[in-house]
């Protein structure tokens, strides 16, 4: 068994919704990112690749590469997947956090669970998402950004 962490913000700009865990959520502000800008699933598949050695979302998939210019996430996270899978490694769980201050994440955290299940091909017992707000302190707190932690355990299959 292996343990990895991951961690990633994404700043607040124009537009009129955000995506994290590859729901669509309106809001009045959208991400500044090179992709769609899923904090959620870039801390995941960091935590992934971190607990497989196999280094970081950065060096994999380049922000200097266009092809990954606007790409849904969520193709990021099942190219990862498939990288430790032909490792020889599977997901035991993932424990996630969103730090945000607004918008209200709750309604929207089964369907990020399902999302997150279907492309790790795992079951909803292994992903938790948790959201929460840091009382109006940090940049979270002042509706600049949202950030995301990550803990996943991986086993040799
Ligand atoms: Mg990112």
């Amino acid at each position: 068994m292996r343990i990895g962490q991951g961690y990633d913000v994404h700043r607040f700009g124009e537009g009129d919704h955000l995506v994290l865990g590859g729901v669509k959520i309106p809001y009045h502000q959208g991400f500044v990112a090179h992709s769609d800008g899923d904090v959620l699933i870039h801390a995941l598949c960091d935590a992934l690749l971190g607990a497989a050695a196999l280094g970081d979302i950065g060096r994999h998939f380049p922000d200097s590469d266009d092809s990954y210019k606007d790409i849904d996430s969520r193709k990021l996270l099942r190219r990862v997947r498939d990288l430790l899978s032909r490792e020889g490694w599977e997901m035991g769980n993932a424990d996630l956090t969103i730090v945000a201050q607004a918008p209200r994440m709750r309604a929207h955290i089964p369907a990020m669970v399902a999302n997150l299940c279907c492309d790790l091909k795992c079951e909803t017992a292994q992903v938790n998402i948790k959201a929460t707000t840091t009382e109006g302190l940090g940049f979270a707190g002042r509706g600049e950004g949202i950030a995301c932690y990550a803990t996943v355990l991986i086993r040799s299959r």
